[in-house]
């Protein structure tokens, strides 16, 4: 059996599955493949499904399954199953470490002193104490930068199209209502149909000019080019991002817009989590074998 890591995985995942089957890294082997493991770097397409007409197991290291035709390889047989809850602690982390250093203006802070600036008198922080945090999409990683956000003693709001009750958050009936009382925004949806594009340019309107976004769900749930134009006309605070509407974005009008922090989608790249999906992986891969799956 062919075992194909397609994507970045932790280095001793190779070891861990050779027990399994040949693995290999060469993407030239995809036809011959059985297994395929994938993040979200290779688009399993109706084509690419195609080419592999050995395969039975996809496994998407992480969490959205955005990247792979659901449909299609389902329907050809093709089991696909993720390592959902390896991401959670790395990518609540990321959210939080963004809404910390947004409007404390760390990184613009750290660079005007390289520049052999002073801007004591400029650099106006705010604090997030206090403040409300609005929660798009209280699953696994929402609910955990909640935690995170009560020790910092915010009040936290979520909508949730099925959720009426939470622990963690004041649940809202709408997203309307949210976005009109929140301070900060924090994005943890999946990209589905009914996500894609939902923060544009009319919910934007809803909120108040001080609220800040952090999007380290998927890209494409914000309108850039609206979401760009927000934070040009003063209709925004700011906006943090890891997701892009492309991966690397391609002349995304947010590259020009003020007030805005960026990372190239890194929201699972903890050490600690690759080796979360790598054992996760190499459960997947022995339950595989042994016809459990
Ligand atoms: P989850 O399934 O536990 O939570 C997602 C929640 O969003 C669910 O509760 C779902 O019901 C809710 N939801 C669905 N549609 C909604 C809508 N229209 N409005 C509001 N809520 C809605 O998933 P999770 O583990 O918390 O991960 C969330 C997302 O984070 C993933 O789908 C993925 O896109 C993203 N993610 C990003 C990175 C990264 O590297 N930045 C890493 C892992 C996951």
């Amino acid at each position: 059996m062919v075992i194909l890591i397609s994507d970045a995985f932790d280095d001793k995942l190779p070891k861990a599955l050779a027990k399994f089957g040949d693995v290999t890294d060469d993407k030239n082997r995809l036809a011959e493949s059985e297994i395929v493991l994938v993040r979200s770097k290779t688009k399993c397409t109706k084509e690419y499904i195609d080419s592999a007409p050995n395969l039975k197991l996809i496994i998407r290291g992480g969490v959205g399954l955005d990247n792979i035709d659901l449909e299609y390889a389902t329907g050809k047989g093709i089991k696909v199953l993720n390592t959902a809850e390896a991401s959670t602690t790395a990518v609540a982390e990321l959210a939080f470490s963004m809404m910390i250093a947004l409007p404390n203006h760390t990184v613009k802070a750290h660079n005007s002193m390289i520049e052999g600036k002073w801007l004591k008198k400029e650099l106006k922080r705010t604090e997030l104490n206090g403040k409300t945090l609005g929660i798009l999409g209280m699953g696994r990683i929402g609910t955990a930068l909640a935690i995170r956000a009560r020790a910092f003693r915010m009040k936290i709001l979520a909508w949730h199209p099925d959720v009426y009750f939470s622990d963690f958050a004041e649940i809202r009936p709408t997203l309307e209502e949210v976005l009109k009382e929140g301070d900060y925004f924090s994005l943890h949806m999946p990209l589905i149909d009914s996500t894609r594009g939902l923060i544009d340019k009319s919910k934007l309107e809803l909120c108040k000019p001080s609220a800040y976004f952090i999007n380290t769900g998927r890209g494409p749930c914000v309108n850039e080019q609206d979401m760009a134009d927000a934070l040009k006309n003063g209709k925004i605070a700011g906006y943090a991002t890891d997701v892009w509407e492309t991966d690397p974005p391609e002349s995304s009008p947010l590259l020009d817009a003020p007030n805005t922090l960026f990372a190239p989608h890194i929201g699972a790249s903890t050490k600690e989590n690759m080796t979360r999906i790598g054992i996760i992986a190499e459960k997947i891969v022995n339950d595989y074998t042994k016809g459990m799956i």
